[in-house]
């Protein structure tokens, strides 16, 4: 007995990758040695001291109990100091800054609060897949921004026509961008907010990746924008930059009404983050950065000793400047998923396949650095033995 599943599971798009999973499962049951660069999750472990906080906060019994949804005031306070520090902007933790289990869960629930069936919602691709099916759970019509190369993977959101602006209600962007690597100027935010404003949009912006540049600087924030606090919510996580994907622990800050509007539907739907997780995340937050810049450090490193395999193919690597992905165009002639199936036959290695963030990734293929050197190493040797 199976039973039907709604219309609205029903209406996301496929998952493309089920055939590479096969013959990626089948080489290593076969015993071939295979490099993994699919998946964008980092290798390393969370620095100790964050462990640390995290044991010593669980010993504590004020923490076993239901956390506040929107999140400890500690940790918002943390939160909005550490915008004051990166970004010179000055938030008000309670009404401006609401925690979130992993960033994922606010960009999934966000839609829930602002779109009504029917409603629009520009989405870029290749991107995060979460942007389309948090619309479409909301009753929204996805309507698709290409970001293309010539243009630096940003939107062209002012070529989107009148009619499809009325019905708009939220636009997502997401600099430094998974899979491109692409990062955003100050002019690109401020033009966005100016446009956003004059259609009544609201900006939702992704920096999960905004600590992870190569320079160690970081990305511009577009609440450090005027206006930006008025128009639009940023979604931030610590998934990426303290090697914490399996902790669940993010934020949304920015428009007062926008938070408050996301925390209704989290009052409704979960009880929050774990406290001692919120502890941990304040740690990592105040902590010493060191960690995070060695990190950045062993990226560079590592993009390097990727690049020179990449290169010795004849392929030709997108110069982005931030994240931990290498965005590669595939030969001419050959399509993202056979690109990666060869891959994975004659290197064994694993990249996934561009397409599968959106059809405009068509013609690429992502490789995340969350492998060694060494194994970065002997993954460039097989590729630069092969000849495309
Ligand atoms: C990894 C990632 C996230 C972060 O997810 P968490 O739920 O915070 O772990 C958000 N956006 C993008 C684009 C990502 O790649």
């Amino acid at each position: 007995m199976s039973f039907e599943l709604s219309q609205r599971l029903s209406a996301l798009p496929p998952y493309l990758f089920k055939e590479l999973d096969r013959l990626r499962d089948e080489a290593r049951a076969r015993g071939a040695d295979i490099i993994d660069l699919g998946v964008g999750d980092p290798d390393r472990p969370t620095p100790p001291p964050i462990i640390a906080a995290l044991k010593e906060a669980a010993d504590d019994p004020a923490n076993h109990q239901y956390p506040l949804y929107s999140g400890m005031d500690a940790f918002r306070e943390g939160v909005a100091r550490w915008y004051q520090r990166r970004h010179g902007v000055q938030l008000k933790a309670t009404t401006e800054i609401c925690s979130l289990i992993g960033s994922k869960e606010g960009i999934a629930h966000f839609p829930l609060a602002f779109v009504n069936p029917g409603d629009v919602v520009l989405v870029p691709e290749p991107a995060y897949p979460v942007y389309n099916s948090g619309t479409l759970f909301a009753g929204g019509v996805p309507y698709f921004l290409p970001l293309r190369e010539a243009n630096g993977f940003l939107p062209d959101f002012r070529s989107v026509d009148e009619p499809v602006l009325k019905k708009a209600k939220i636009i997502w962007v997401n600099y430094p961008n998974n899979p491109t690597g692409a990062t955003a100027t100050v002019e690109f935010y401020a033009d966005l907010l100016d446009w956003a404003r004059k259609w009544n949009i609201i900006v939702a912006s992704d920096a999960a990746y905004s600590e992870m540049t190569y320079d160690g600087r970081p990305h511009p924030s577009i609440l450090e924008l005027p206006g930006g606090r008025e128009q639009a919510i940023e979604f931030h996580s610590l998934s990426k930059t303290y090697n914490m994907t399996g902790w669940r622990l993010g934020w949304a800050a920015g428009n007062e009404s926008l938070v408050r509007g996301l925390g209704q539907v989290k009052n409704n739907t979960d009880s929050g983050v774990f406290q001692a997780v919120q502890a941990a995340g304040l740690a990592a937050l105040e902590g010493d950065q060191e960690p995070v810049r060695a990190m950045g450090r062993l990226y560079s490193q590592r993009r390097a000793v990727l690049s020179r395999g990449l290169t010795a193919a004849g392929l030709s690597i997108f110069p982005g400047t931030a994240t931990f992905y290498v965005w590669v165009k595939v030969p001419t002639g050959l399509k993202s998923a056979d690109f990666s199936a060869r891959l994975l036959n004659e290197a064994g290695v694993v990249a996934t396949p561009g397409n599968g963030f959106g059809p405009s990734g068509e013609g690429y293929a992502r490789f995340a650095l969350v492998q060694e050197v060494d194994r970065l190493n002997e993954a460039a040797n097989r590729l630069a033995g092969l000849k495309f």
